[in-house]
């Protein structure tokens, strides 16, 4: 694969701003925070499967589960839907939770993860993460498990693994289902295993900021055969096909099911996933190297684990500099640098402290949630773009300091 350069780019995302020199006549690329990486093969496949007549669930609905499934190790079942979230939510209620039931929640990771949970009626019973690897505090899941908690939800932040041995270990010993929201991490391994190759239900994300993208989409993965007709109902209209193929409907199932056309630019993405997120552990190795930790900036875990490297985040301690995290990205972003925020804690957000959560209950994940910046990292990105995004990182906190 050929990886692209940013000035290659598409004109919708690609815009030029004026460079930081003192005559203003150096215009360089505006560096977004991500930009999906879709070639022009992707683009001529997709325009065929338009032309084809079948645009919706069909053959190629099928051909990407099995690729995803041998991508996986070939002995699991994979089944697709319009997003992530809608494959978490299904995912609950294939495992049978519901009303007044709990799940572990990591407390820092995308209101997906628990907002399905209240979806099913069942609790978001909150764990804190660690501070720099942004993953549920393994060591603190025994103490919030109750008589009625019915499953752990792990999230693999950024696409950095959670120890799953732990996790599947204190799982296995409270006899509770696991869930992983794999939303960051197509293509990530721990110890060699890749995510969603082991494990009860794992959930993967493809939309269109995700390491795999499909525009929008996600998929389930499970050993677990006896989940399958309430996950295929669940996704469309609670079909249940009688002996002699006629439609029947044994529950009031969602719409959820997968497109060829997504699954056509999926196939196209898997094959490319490797050296998409090569390049990204190359260009976060060249953010460790030059980005030099100080009094409040704070790295992430440099993992030994194979990372897929979703997103580099840092913490910024936006005071000590003068400035407070929306001026601090307003600031990057006249230099032509785009920022993100992914995210803030759950507990934090109107909906929870509504329900009643108290957000300081889990420190780190409301000094993250508070701290935490997505620095520029996708794959058509040059190594010079990372140069570009440290100097202009310390010279706006430099420029806030003197204020
Ligand atoms: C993106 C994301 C989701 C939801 O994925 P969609 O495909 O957009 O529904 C869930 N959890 C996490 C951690 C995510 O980042």
């Amino acid at each position: 694969m050929k990886a692209r350069t940013i000035e290659d780019g598409d004109a919708v995302n690609v815009r030029t701003v004026q460079g930081g020199d003192a005559k203003g006549d150096a215009v360089k690329a505006y560096l977004p925070f991500t930009r999906p990486a879709i070639d022009e093969a992707t683009i001529r496949d997709v325009a065929d499967v338009l032309r084809s007549g079948w645009i919706t669930t069909g053959p190629l609905v099928s051909k990407f589960e099995a690729a995803l499934s041998a991508y996986v190790g070939g002995d699991r079942h994979v089944r697709t839907f319009t997003s992530a979230t809608a494959a978490l939510e299904i995912a609950l209620v294939a495992a049978g939770i519901g009303a007044r039931d709990e799940v572990i929640v990591p407390a820092m990771s995308f209101a997906a993860s628990a907002n399905v949970v209240l979806r099913v009626g069942a609790i978001p019973v909150f764990v804190d993460v660690g501070l720099r690897s942004r993953n549920i505090d393994v060591a603190q899941i025994e103490s919030a498990i109750t008589p009625r908690t019915r499953a752990i939800m792990p999230v693999h932040f950024a696409g950095l693994p959670v120890d799953l041995e732990a996790v599947y270990a204190i799982a296995a010993r409270h006899n509770l289902r696991v869930v992983e929201d794999a939303a960051h991490a197509i293509g990530s391994a721990l110890r060699g295993a890749r995510i969603g190759s082991i494990g009860d239900i794992v959930c993967f994300s493809f939309h269109a900021n995700k390491n795999l993208t499909t525009i929008e989409g996600g998929a389930l993965v499970t050993p677990d055969a006896t989940l399958l007709p309430v996950i295929e109902q669940q996704r469309f209209h609670g079909i249940r096909r009688t002996a002699e193929g006629e439609v029947d409907v044994v529950s009031a199932g969602g719409k959820s099911n997968f497109s060829d056309v997504s699954a056509c630019i999926g196939l196209a993405q898997l094959a490319q996933l490797e050296a998409f997120n090569a390049r990204r552990r190359s260009l976060a190795q060249r953010y460790f190297r030059l980005l030099v930790e100080e009094d409040g900036v704070l790295l992430p875990e440099q993992a030994d684990t194979d990372h897929s490297w979703h997103m580099f985040t840092v913490l910024i301690d936006y005071g000590r500099f003068g400035f407070t995290r929306p001026s601090f990205q307003r600031a990057m972003h006249e230099r032509g640098i785009g920022t993100g925020v992914h995210y803030p804690s759950i507990p934090s957000l109107t909906l929870y402290r509504q329900l009643g959560y108290v957000p300081e209950r889990w420190p780190n994940a409301l000094r993250i949630g508070r701290e935490i910046v997505t620095l520029p990292l996708f794959p058509a990105m040059r190594d010079d773009d990372v140069d570009r995004v440290v100097e202009t990182l310390w010279q706006v906190l430099r420029s806030g300091r003197v204020r």
